[in-house]
């Protein structure tokens, strides 16, 4: 435990001489990394040691700890436990120098980057530019059904989650009334799992006795998942846990219908039509323009096809990795699109160059580890699966916490959530119950 504090507490850093950058030795290879989420930071933070220069592109300033967006949408957490500023966290590597800007483009030909007219030359390149949420081709929805990718989504939700309950309150019209207090999550993956126990555990506890003209229990809380089942990467008996767990919280679960049309007031599931005003979605995603950029083979989702050494066919100094690259397994399987995945991924790239750039050496491909898969449905209600072990319940939950705790990054961060999480299991309250962003 001390060790990783210690390496990620930058606070210490202020104190110690500011670290001069190296001039950048003539003909030392200019690794640029796009994109500094978990794919791009562990690539960049595994070339500390590498006689190489690195540059790190993002077009925010902060690293996000996608996961718990879910407990910021649902008014438990604020943005900034989160979220960890990238000079931050990098400002003790030498090696490394952090750009903030969107990338435009790729210029292949002649190696460049470009960020609008800016260009960055490199000699290797690793894209990590993730993923954003889909609608199958129906675009149209978005505006009433947003999705849960940046903390500008997060703090929108929470806006209109919050927001419904206010407006129940004042509204005369009990028709009106039970379609604000209806709320639709789209997909029952582990995301939208985790939104509707969240949603209903702050309809039925955290505001319970808040209101005087509403009852907030009877908000409605339905999770709308097209396939036979939730969890669809668990094992059956563990979607059932969870299914079970989150009618136990009083959620509708649907199944086996796609949403056919979403609209301001209302959307329709197979043959019902259910009034509301809060749609979220949680069900599809697609890849970052990279293929376009790179003028590459991409699959459906608009994932760069790669080859096993994560580089891009034909292009040995073009690695793409996590949320925006489709590599597969030994058996020609996709990889999923996890946290983990794009880690291992960030950190195989940079072995793959330091061997390159020092010893001119081959380290073989890509081989990811699977190490499990968690998802939490509620207040002592999660499951886990490691293959030879599956957990339920409490025990399931205490690892959720554990596991979510010590992959965030900085340790303010982590005393944060860990003090927020204890304050509402003895409180049954949410920390962050703000309606910001309301216009006028
Ligand atoms: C709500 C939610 C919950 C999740 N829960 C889990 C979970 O519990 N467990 C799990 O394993 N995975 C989870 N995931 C998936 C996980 O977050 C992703 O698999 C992981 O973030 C992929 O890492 P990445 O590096 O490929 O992309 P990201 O982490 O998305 O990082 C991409 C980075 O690229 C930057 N970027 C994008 N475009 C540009 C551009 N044009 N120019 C410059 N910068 C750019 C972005 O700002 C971002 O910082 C969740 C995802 C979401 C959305």
């Amino acid at each position: 435990m001390t060790a990783v504090l210690l390496r990620d507490a930058p606070a210490r850093i202020h104190y110690a001489p500011r670290l001069r950058r190296p001039e950048a030795a003539e003909g030392r290879p200019r690794v640029v990394i796009v994109g500094a989420g978990f794919g791009g930071l562990s690539a960049a933070r595994a070339l500390a040691r590498a006689p190489v220069d690195v540059t790190l592109i993002d077009k925010r300033n902060y690293h996000l700890f996608q996961p718990l967006l879910y407990q910021v949408a649902t008014a438990g957490l604020s943005p900034a436990d989160i979220a960890s500023p990238i000079r931050g966290i990098l400002a003790g590597q030498a090696n490394a120098r952090v750009l903030m800007g969107k990338v435009t483009g790729i210029d292949r030909e002649g190696r460049q980057v470009l960020i609008g007219e800016r260009r960055v030359p490199y000699d290797y390149l690793v894209i990590a530019t993730g993923a954003r949420h889909a609608y199958f081709g129906k675009d149209e929805w978005e505006p009433f059904a947003p999705g849960l990718k940046k903390i500008e989504d997060a703090t929108d939700i929470r806006r209109r989650i919050l927001l419904a309950f206010e407006q129940a309150e004042t509204e005369p019209d009990p028709v009106e009334r039970q379609r604000l207090l209806s709320f639709v999550i789209v997909g029952g993956g582990p995301t939208g799992v985790e939104l509707a126990g969240a949603i209903a555990e702050l309809s039925k506890v955290a505001l319970a006795r808040d209101f005087r003209s509403i009852d907030p229990r009877s908000a409605r809380v339905i999770l709308v998942q097209s396939g036979e089942r939730l969890l669809p990467v668990f094992p059956p008996r563990l979607s059932e846990a969870a299914r079970k767990s989150l009618e136990r919280l009083g959620v509708e679960v649907r199944l086996g219908h796609p949403v056919s049309e979403c609209g301001e007031s209302a959307v329709r599931v197979g043959p019902d039509v259910i009034d509301t005003r809060t749609v979220i979605w949680a069900a599809g995603v697609a890849a970052s323009p990279a293929a376009k950029w790179l003028q590459a083979e991409k699959d459906r989702a608009d994932r760069v096809k790669v080859d096993a050494n994560l580089n891009l066919p034909g292009d040995p100094r073009i690695f793409v990795i996590g949320d925006t690259a489709l590599a597969v397994d030994s058996r020609g399987n996709p990889l999923p699109g996890l946290a983990p995945v794009a880690k291992q991924q960030g950190a195989y790239v940079a072995a793959r160059i330091a061997a390159r750039v020092t010893q001119d050496l081959d380290i073989g491909p890509f081989v990811y580890h699977h190490l499990g898969n968690l998802a939490t449905v509620g207040r002592k209600a999660a499951v886990a699966d490691f293959g030879f072990l599956r957990l339920q319940g409490s025990i399931a939950w205490l690892l959720w916490g554990v596991v979510h705790v010590l992959f965030l990054i900085g340790f303010r961060n982590r005393v944060a959530v860990l003090l927020d999480w204890i304050w509402a299991y003895l409180t049954f309250q949410r920390g962050s119950r703000l309606i910001t962003g309301v216009k006028g």
